[in-house]
């Protein structure tokens, strides 16, 4: 029977968790997923410094000439105390000396020799960075389940950190089945067909940040069917496509039953795209997908893309929508949920006009798609529309509720 995409998207969600860790060098972590919390074990900045080139001042010195015969360098270890009637050049950077109680900037002041005029009021504490104001000595700086990105690195090494705790790439294997298809790399007969999804799955598998492999096409026989699923069997994920509805050829779901798959949902109530399994072998989560191209896409977007960020161990591994206007009136058959592919513009979403379950071409053209309930038939122009990114994506901490209405 078939279930609702909110119960499938949960039972993925309940039965998935995040693969095991590995140490990488920070420099290597990028994309990854932060295991562990990260502790500042130090202040940032580490001691008071100047935020200016300028002078160092007392702010009694205010609207006087004051005497400076002396520079401090960033890097450099103040040797005097400040006294008042004095004043000490000092570099973005260097240390504040001791006694000092204002930066003053070098365009607010007149130089004469070696002795300097300040301005008629200095502000106490003015262009003076504190010691932690940036990062405080204790405080978690970057949070588990977090997904490594430019300036989480630039974080860790401003700590020091050489290494992160992160989880290890998940391991996809993806084919294809069906008699007629073949490889693009190979020279195919009229009434075949390439193989068009598997590229497509390992790609997108890619960019998500896994580790994919290719295991080939298989034919339609059992037999077949199951020298590709022994092939795939050590990956994290398996995925397919085809042979999942009512063909006589149709047997992905039998031969992975006979491979001891335990069956968490095989039918889903969703256009196109309703023959779509998620299942186990052993700790290896299968998703069968559609043979149609653009159905297999758009179930793919939907339960796999949550399959991968569910196991990656990030946080926020929940669709998230944007809410923008739909760009033209569009018409609904109605009656089931349906999935729509369209283009986002940063203003408004336009649904793709031509857009068949078999069709390979549209899927290329969309960067978003919506999901409408079954009473919606027709939406007028300017109505908002909740999209799901493609290629890119809103994940969220929370559940949050992607139909559109
Ligand atoms: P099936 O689900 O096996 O009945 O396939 C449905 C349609 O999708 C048929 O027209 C297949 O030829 C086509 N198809 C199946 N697998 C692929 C694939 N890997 N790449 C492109 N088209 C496919
Ligand atoms: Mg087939």
């Amino acid at each position: 029977m078939a279930i609702s995409i909110t119960e499938a998207l949960d039972i993925i969600y309940q039965n998935t968790s995040a693969v095991s860790t590995e140490i990488l060098p920070i420099e290597a972590s990028l994309g990854r997923i932060v295991a562990e919390d990260y502790i500042a074990k130090f202040d940032l900045p580490g001691f008071d410094n100047s935020a200016m080139d300028g002078y160092a001042v007392k702010c009694a010195d205010a609207g006087k000439t004051v005497d400076c015969n002396e520079v401090l360098y960033a890097g450099d270890t103040p040797k005097t105390n400040l006294k008042q009637g004095c004043a000490i050049k000092i570099m973005t950077g260097a240390p504040i000396p001791e006694g000092c109680e204002a930066i003053v900037p070098i365009e607010k002041i007149k130089i004469r020799g070696n002795q300097v005029m300040l301005p008629a009021s200095i502000e106490n504490g003015a262009h003076i960075r504190h010691a932690g104001e940036d990062i405080k000595n204790g405080i978690p700086y970057l949070h588990k389940g977090e997904k490594v990105n430019a300036y989480s690195i630039a974080l860790l090494a401003s700590q020091g950190v050489t290494h992160i705790m992160v989880r290890r790439k998940i391991k996809v294997s993806v084919f294809g089945t069906g008699d007629e298809l073949r490889s693009h790399f190979e020279k195919i007969a009229p009434h075949q067909l390439y193989n068009s999804n598997t590229p497509m799955f390992l790609a997108r598998a890619e960019e998500l940040g896994c580790e994919v492999r290719y295991i080939g096409n298989s034919g339609d026989s059992i037999d077949s069917l199951k020298k590709m699923i022994a092939a795939a069997i050590d990956s994290d994920i398996i995925l397919t496509s085809g042979g999942v509805s009512m063909g006589d050829k149709d047997f992905t779901k039998e031969a992975f039953g006979e491979l001891g798959m335990k069956t968490h949902f095989s039918q889903v109530e969703i256009k196109p795209g309703k023959p779509t399994s998620y299942g186990k072998i052993k700790e290896s989560a299968i998703v069968n997908l559609p043979g149609n191209p653009l159905a297999s896409m758009v179930n793919y977007e939907i339960f796999v893309c949550a399959l991968i960020a569910k196991m990656s161990g990030a946080n926020a591994h929940y669709h998230g929508t944007i809410s923008t206007q739909i760009a033209h009136d569009y018409q609904l058959r109605g009656g089931k949920y349906t999935a729509c592919l369209g283009y986002f513009d940063g203003t408004s979403f336009a649904p793709l006009s031509q857009q068949l379950p078999g069709m390979v071409s549209p899927m290329h053209k969309a960067n978003a798609m919506i999901i409408t309930t079954p009473n919606l038939k027709f939406l007028q122009k300017g109505s908002t529309v909740k999209i799901i990114p493609i290629g890119w994506n809103m994940h969220r901490c929370q559940k949050e509720d992607f139909f559109t209405k």
